[in-house]
């Protein structure tokens, strides 16, 4: 995507700005203070882009909503005083034709619209042979195939770059932050779409301006791309949400505290170790493999016997004697007990299909010699 930059020092994709467009004053007082930034880092560091919104879509009616088109002329008259992209979300094949026609340079897809393969699919025509860059949030719920099936309905259409931004997920329990960052996913997401740029939302995440920090590390920590993050010249008085935004005091600070640590080079004595690990895995595959033939034997024989797949006291004194293990081996409790319980999962799974007659004979060949 255009304006990437290369420095070790800098994301490769910075989007920065205000959670929403509220008046000309504002675009221009943000496009200026972005300006001297970049000049003073003496050419080392470059916003991809301004992220502002003009269409908002709150949670709840009766709050601010944003200023539509007068925000995208906001936006192509600082633009071109200053020389710096803007982007904005879309949430409709309307949104994306009033941004074409204002000369948006980049487009974001929100949270709660890349949950909607209705309106994907409408947007995704309506990008019929642009080459804009979109860039799609992950939908609400923590669902990779949803946010994965938003990026392929854009990119069926269009002829532009797509690119994620994690912006956590709503949980009903996600303290200490707004939204859930459930790293995982984006291992998984990372996983699932090699070569698809995939930046960080911190401000969505944090919901709270004193956890940005933690969490933009924790993004750079886990290989993300970049940033998007919101930037208000007064955050305290915001049309939206205003406790989440940094000033432009705070972004510098953000910036000069994120710590950038080399992602490519690899040392003999890191080698080393990896080797050691990939033969500790090996290990533990043939040991999950035994564990599953005995299952698999022990389910036939419940069969045999009439006994039910799941036996709590059993499986309660198992989990009790792993955690003793555990505990004297400093593990932390709560991933053993995790790891135990997806164990246990499967096993229960294997049991109850030989139970139901899906599998009624024993494999030619254990698992484990397979
Ligand atoms: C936003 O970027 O201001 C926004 C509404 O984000 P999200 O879609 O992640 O809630
Ligand atoms: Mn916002």
């Amino acid at each position: 995507m255009t304006r990437n930059i290369p420095d070790f020092e800098s994301p490769q994709y910075l989007f920065a700005g205000p959670c929403s467009a509220e008046s000309s004053e504002q675009i221009f007082s943000v496009a200026s203070f972005f300006r001297e930034w970049e000049k003073s880092r003496g050419g080392k560091s470059r916003l991809t882009a301004i992220r502002a919104g003009a269409w908002k879509p709150r949670t709840r009616p009766g709050s601010f909503e944003g200023n539509g088109e007068k925000a995208l002329e906001w936006m192509r008259q600082a633009r071109q005083a200053y020389g710096i992209p803007f982007a904005t979300e879309v949430a409709n094949a309307h949104h994306v034709e009033s941004c074409l026609k204002y000369g948006i340079d980049m487009l974001w897809i929100g949270a709660r619209t890349s949950a909607n393969p209705f309106l994907m699919e409408e947007i995704g025509q309506a990008l019929k042979g642009c080459r804009i860059p979109v860039w799609i949030k992950n939908p609400i719920s923590p669902d990779l195939a949803l946010w994965i099936g938003a990026l392929e309905r854009i990119s069926r259409h269009s002829s532009g770059p797509v690119g994620g931004i994690h912006r956590g997920f709503g949980l009903y329990e996600s303290a200490p932050y707004r939204n859930a960052p459930l790293w995982e996913i984006t291992v998984e997401f990372k996983r699932e779409c090699p070569g698809t740029p995939l930046l960080c939302d911190p401000s969505h995440i944090a919901g709270d301006r004193k956890l940005i920090q933690e969490v933009s590390q924790a993004g750079l920590d886990m290989e993300m791309d970049g940033f998007m993050l919101e930037v208000h010249p007064c955050p305290d008085t915001a049309l939206s949400d205003a406790r989440q935004q940094l000033d432009f005091n705070g972004f510098i600070q953000w910036f000069s505290r994120l710590v950038f640590r080399d992602r490519q080079r690899k040392s003999a004595k890191i080698e080393q170790i990896r080797c050691l690990l990939d033969e500790v895995d090996d290990e533990l595959i043939q040991v999950l493999a035994r564990r599953m033939d005995l299952v698999r034997k022990l389910g036939f024989l419940k069969k045999e016997e009439n006994l039910s797949v799941l036996q709590f006291g059993r499986w309660n004194s198992v989990m009790e004697r792993c955690l003793g293990l555990a505990a004297k081996k400093d593990l932390d409790m709560d991933f053993v007990q995790k790891l135990l319980n997806c164990i246990h999962a499967e096993a229960i799974r294997v049991q109850k299909s030989i139970l139901e007659n899906r599998k009624t004979t024993l494999p030619d060949k254990p698992l484990s010699q397979a």
